[in-house]
């Protein structure tokens, strides 16, 4: 019998001639977008299961159809390495992503019109954090907090808005921030005003799961992330509740864990996505194991040597480093903007993004600043030392850009073609696994 792929070449040759080019992109680039990783193969094998056959509402034991037992046995693994992973009382993994799993708390915690205190969007913070833009803004009244003149959270500027406001739900976390959350600190603000606290760690869960970062299970009262970005997982999202899975919802009721069973199921989503389910169980046994610490230390690693050798290059960088995989880079103190440094970067097989940074005078899709990450390039084994070439190639193009205004630019294609070559060149150093681990042990 012929594979799935084998089927899908000779059977859909437009479809599969797309997926190639992808693997092929994703293998010859520099991929410095943050939010992304390199899923490991066997979850891949997971994610394109037969799982993905079945139809599966409720909860392992409770379901609303027949046929399910090997499909509890799936999402009690999921749920149970991921309570396992994050030290966690209680993990709901049916979340479709960390977007539903922050309306899934938002929506069934609050009323519609009650106050949510985020980080303001051009800060850091996330559009679901109560941007005016996303049904977190709108739905809800939500007020912001910031960084301070030196790129780090501000929490006193949270305490005085949590005291003026008066929130029901405070949420921390971020999508754009290079340094530690002070969880502890976070809660603190959230019990003197009696305010839920929900953190968001879809950035930094792989940290938090390895000890690199603290951790917020016990400190906040809901704990949110994706699984596709730091734990290398497929996309989907996770609910997790730490030391106050027990505690009283707004109801006086019901617990929160009996309300985040129902605020998945059946207030906010329908049945699970079992074949991700399966792929976040592959995923979170992969993030337990000593091959993952390894490879969480790299990020970090690498993050601070990439920021020092842009610091080198004289580049300003928000907040003067990085705690993280983030490196936030000032390109207009360089005559540039995100937008033209974004296009020309990826013209040279380096791809990033642009992002808006504190203080940031463009509007968002034109943005001061970009926003570079260490996942995928220390996923695919890239060391501190391959970082000096990274910084490298990033200052030549940037080195080589001639603005011709907020949009337009010109970029020599002798250059091009040069930093392509080396971009190839250094990547084909460290192939993208198909079939291989992408976590060895040490
Ligand atoms: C990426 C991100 C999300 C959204 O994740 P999706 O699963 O893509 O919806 C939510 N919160 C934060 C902080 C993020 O960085």
């Amino acid at each position: 019998m012929r594979s799935g792929s084998e089927l899908l070449a000779e059977e859909d040759p437009a479809l599969f001639a797309l997926l190639e080019g992808e693997y092929e992109r994703q293998q010859d680039t520099l991929v410095m977008v943050a939010s992304c990783s390199i899923a490991d193969p066997s979850v891949l094998a997971c994610q394109g299961s037969v799982a993905v056959n079945v139809t599966a509402e409720g909860y392992p034991g409770k379901r609303y159809h027949a046929g399910c037992e090997r499909i509890d046995g799936i999402e009690q693994l999921a749920i149970d390495r991921a309570k396992t992973a994050f030290q966690a009382r209680y993990a709901n993994t049916q979340p479709h992503s960390a977007t539903s799993a922050n309306y899934i708390v938002l929506s069934h915690l609050l009323a519609p019109g009650d106050t949510i205190l985020g980080m303001g969007l051009r800060a850091g913070g996330h559009l679901t954090h109560g941007s005016k833009v996303s049904m977190s803004g709108q739905y809800f009244r939500s007020v912001h907090y910031g960084v301070d003149e030196n790129g780090f959270i501000d929490y006193e500027q949270a305490a005085r808005m949590a005291r003026e406001f008066k929130p029901r739900l405070i949420i921390c976390g971020a999508t754009a921030y290079s340094r530690i959350v002070d969880f502890r600190r976070f809660r603190e603000i959230a019990d003197e005003v009696n305010a839920y606290l929900l953190a968001d760690i879809s950035h930094i869960a792989g940290l938090v799961i390895t000890g690199l970062h603290p951790s917020p299970i016990d400190h906040a009262h809901f704990t949110t992330t994706c699984t596709h970005k730091q734990l290398y997982g497929p996309r989907g999202g996770l609910i997790l509740l730490g030391r106050d899975h027990e505690a009283l919802g707004p109801d006086g009721k019901h617990t929160l864990t009996d309300l985040m069973r129902r605020a998945v199921f059946p207030y906010f989503q329908g049945a699970p996505i079992i074949n991700a389910m399966a792929a976040k169980a592959r995923a979170l046994a992969v993030a337990v194991t000593p091959g993952f610490k390894a490879t969480a230390e790299r990020i970090v690693e690498d993050a601070r040597a990439l920021a020092q050798a842009l610091q080198e290059r004289g580049y300003r960088i928000i907040s003067g480093g990085t705690d993280n995989h983030i490196v936030l880079v000032d390109v207009a103190a360089r005559g540039l903007t995100g937008l033209l440094a974004e296009q020309a970067l990826e013209a040279c097989g380096i791809i990033v993004n642009k992002n808006s940074i504190p203080g940031d005078k463009n509007p968002a899709e034109i943005a001061s600043g970009v926003r570079l990450g260490t996942n995928t390039l220390a996923g695919r084994g890239y060391g501190p030392r391959e970082m000096e070439l990274c910084a490298d190639l990033f200052h030549r193009v940037l080195s080589g850009i001639e603005v011709l205004g907020p949009r337009e630019y010109s970029l020599s294609p002798t250059l091009q073609a040069g930093i392509r070559a080396e971009v190839r060149a250094l990547s084909r150093r460290f192939p993208i696994p198909r079939y291989a681990a992408a976590h060895p042990e040490p």
